[in-house]
């Protein structure tokens, strides 16, 4: 290393250090009496000597204040790395002087500053862990509306926009509401609950609570969005539920009373009618009773489980008694039952659930079918893990835009028809609601004027107790 370099380095060292202070002061003070020595002093070697002395001191000062910084210097390093958990700590300067006292206590503090640091770190992370998977959207502004946090499920509510923190609320989701209930916590330092409404591709309502942040409308607002839409739709299932249960019980109630009315009317005299009225009567006793069992039958599906445990099922036995129960009425229409050769096989579930699926399914291929008509069943093994059941008609078929809805509850695609055969118009629930209940699903094909064709596919059961 050369001179020049040299003296370079020494003086970026001394750049505004405690040495180059140091060494200025005792340089500002042993100058002026050296100088003036070397002027006075009558001997070369007592000026010789003076001039010596006066260096050694600036050296003596310029050497402690080096030594002083770098103490200082290591302290700094050291209380640097304090917040750095890899980083190996240096070690501290040693001594009894104030500088050691200071390194002394900070090597007391630095365990505990380093199990704050930790402490902090985890509860940091675990709160991230917690607004990240929480189901409901999070998100907090500062007093100027600008986005300070949001959570994913946020950004999932208001489809899937980029939130950046910091940007104005207004430009990352533009709701005029939710900005309103905002406003309000952050003007009157008070919490609102409101429920909202977020139009986007699928339109969704949510329950909003937003407080102010640390009780202070100053340091912002923090707002938990509910998605409240599928309680919504429920409510709305439930009460449509209710008017279809009561629409179809008003109709066959009102026959039976206006019915019983005319025959204690003078009805019963009237030999030509009576035994007609009186067999309406029965119809529409019939047709209550039928809707208060597909009724039960739901409702027992959809509270879960029966209170005995599934068991393998023989497909075999269910489809054959589901056949038998259904013959008469084949045989009153008309419509010849085929079935191929049924396969031994088994699935995992309730007996009397299967066939109560498979005798609606069978009474629909014979009431929606046409005189001289036909159902055939077929049961197909589907490389040893699946059982398909297909139970095709030659009947009426069903409309290409009624096949989405035939499995809800009451639809029918032609109403009359349908209550002439005595349906409830349930009967489909039931078997979608059954079937899925045994881990399987039911699926249609038609074609209008020439036939249904519908097919239940079941995990197989496998002899040695395994369900495929
Ligand atoms: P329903 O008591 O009316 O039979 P379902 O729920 O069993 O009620 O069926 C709903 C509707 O689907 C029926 O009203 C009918 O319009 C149609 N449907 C069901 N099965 C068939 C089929 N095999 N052929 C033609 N239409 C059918």
């Amino acid at each position: 290393m050369g001179f020049r370099s040299r003296m370079l380095r020494l003086a970026d060292s001394m750049a505004d250090s405690i040495a180059r202070k140091v060494f200025l002061i005792a340089l500002a003070f042993a100058a002026p009496p050296v100088l003036a020595l070397q002027f006075h002093a009558a001997g070369a070697t007592a000026r010789l000597v003076v001039l010596a002395w006066g260096i050694l001191l600036v050296l003596a000062a310029w050497l402690l204040g080096r030594s002083l910084a770098r103490r200082i210097n290591r302290l700094t390093d050291f209380s640097d790395r304090l917040l750095s958990q890899d980083a190996p700590r240096p070690l501290l300067p040693s001594g009894e002087d104030e500088i050691g006292v200071l390194a002394r206590s900070l090597e007391q503090v630095a365990p505990q500053i380093e199990e704050l640091v930790n402490r902090l770190g985890m509860e940091l992370a675990r709160r991230e862990a917690i607004l990240a998977s929480m189901t409901d959207a999070v998100l907090a502004v500062d007093s100027g509306l600008n986005l300070t946090f949001c959570n994913h499920a946020f950004v999932q509510a208001i489809g899937d926009h980029e939130a950046p923190e910091g940007a104005p609320l207004v430009r990352v989701f533009r709701n005029p509401a939710l900005l309103e209930v905002l406003t309000r916590v952050l003007d009157s330092g008070e919490s609102v609950r409101k429920r909202l409404q977020f139009s986007g591709a699928v339109a969704r309502s949510f329950d909003v609570s937003a407080v102010p942040l640390a009780g202070s409308p100053n340091r912002g607002a923090i707002a938990i969005l509910r998605d409240v839409t599928p309680n919504e739709r429920l409510e709305r299932i439930k009460r449509d539920f209710i008017a279809n249960v009561s629409h179809e019980i008003r109709t066959p109630l009102a026959t039976i009373r206006g019915y019983a009315e005319t025959l204690l009317e003078g009805g019963l005299e009237d030999e030509h009618n009576r035994r007609r009225f009186v067999e309406i009567i029965q119809a529409n006793g019939v047709r209550l009773n039928n809707i208060s069992a597909d009724l039960l039958s739901l409702s027992e599906l959809e509270s879960g489980a029966p209170g005995v445990p599934p068991g393998p099922i023989p497909v075999k036995e269910a489809l054959s008694s589901a056949m038998r129960a259904i013959e008469p009425a084949a045989s009153l229409m008309e419509v010849c039952m085929h079935a191929d050769p049924i396969p031994d096989l088994y699935l995992l579930g309730h007996g009397t659930r299967l066939e109560q699926a498979l005798v609606n399914l069978l009474d629909n291929a014979v009431k929606f079918n046409k005189p001289n008509g036909a159902v055939f069943v077929h049961v197909h093994d589907r490389s040893g893990r699946q059982i398909e059941i297909r139970i095709s008609d030659t009947g009426l078929g069903i409309p290409a835009g009624d096949l989405s809805r035939i499995f809800e509850r009451f639809y029918r695609v032609d109403k009359a028809r349908s209550r002439q055969v005595g349906g409830t118009g349930l009967g489909l629930s039931i078997v979608k609601h059954a079937i899925e209940q045994m881990g399987g699903m039911v699926e249609v094909e038609s074609e209008l004027g020439k036939g249904s064709t519908f097919i239940v596919t079941l995990p197989q059961y496998s002899k040695s107790g395994t369900q495929s």
